[in-house]
């Protein structure tokens, strides 16, 4: 986590389509010399909650890359679960005896990386520890971001009992063959089904699509969307394919594996 504060983007277009490139601030920077890393995370620890804010927890881990991703930080690894669990508890169990002021979290947001690829039992544990060192309002909006591999519905049930109201899942698409070559194992009609069974837990259930991936025509995204329409989902968040520099699917456009995707108009 502190290695990515104090990194400088530094890096190449993509050669395969240099009009949608984009840059992730994590990417080909220079890393600070590890005796600093304390003294940059210490003035970056957040003392005082003067007004309100929002509190983002990052699980960097995936149990695969999906190809057209910027966010895939590290492969996932069961044994790194309660490591990396324990540290966070850690560093909030810290911020919570200096933290200063009345300022409230109104939101908390696990994101990743894959905070579902957690075992169930820290899921649970990082969930109550934010109740515990957080000032959290009273209606606090506590969202789980993650993809339906290894986030079964027990998995779901217990994150909500301890304390999640909200669950988003990365779907990007319900065409099975263009989830397949993007990574995905499930076929879109399992993702469908998945979700349908999600949205009877007690919680709000969103999903995320994604336009302009390679392959997906015009019929593909209506299709996506009608899909999407026909679930009881609270909420639909769709966003646009970049083609960042670096990613796995700008070697594959490259090489002709995948055809350029269309242009943002
Ligand atoms: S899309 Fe999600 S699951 Fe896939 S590599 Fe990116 S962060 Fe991981």
């Amino acid at each position: 986590m502190v290695q990515q504060l104090v990194w400088t983007p530094k890096q190449s277009a993509p050669k395969a389509f240099p009009e949608r490139q984009a840059l992730m601030p994590v990417w080909g920077g220079v890393p600070m010399p590890r005796p600093q890393w304390q003294n940059i995370w210490k003035k970056k620890l957040p003392h005082a909650t003067d007004v309100d804010a929002l509190a983002y927890l990052h699980i960097p881990f995936c149990a695969n890359h999906c190809v057209f991703c910027g966010f895939y930080r590290n492969a996932w690894k069961d044994s790194q679960s309660s490591v990396y669990t324990d540290k966070i508890i850690e560093e909030m169990a810290t911020e919570a005896e200096v933290r200063t002021g009345e300022g409230k979290i109104r939101a908390v947001y696990f994101g990743g990386g894959t905070p579902t690829a957690l075992l169930t039992e820290d899921l649970v544990r990082l969930i109550r520890a934010c109740y515990q060192y957080l000032p959290l309002a009273e209606d606090c909006e506590f969202t789980i971001e993650g993809r339906m591999s290894h986030f079964d519905l027990e998995k779901a049930q217990a994150c909500i009992e301890a304390g999640a109201n909200r669950i988003s899942i990365g779907v990007q698409t319900f065409n099975t063959a263009i989830r397949r070559r993007l990574g995905r194992k499930h076929s879109g009609d399992e993702a469908f089904e998945y979700l349908a069974k999600l949205c009877e837990l007690d919680a709000v259930i969103v999903a995320d699509l994604m336009f302009g991936l390679p392959n997906q025509t015009d019929d593909v995204w209506q299709n996506d969307i009608a899909r999407a329409a026909e679930l009881p989902l609270s909420g639909l968040d769709t966003y646009a394919f970049n083609l960042y520099p670096m990613l796995p699917i700008n070697r594959m456009i490259e090489k002709g594996a995948f055809p350029t995707p269309p242009g943002f108009d």
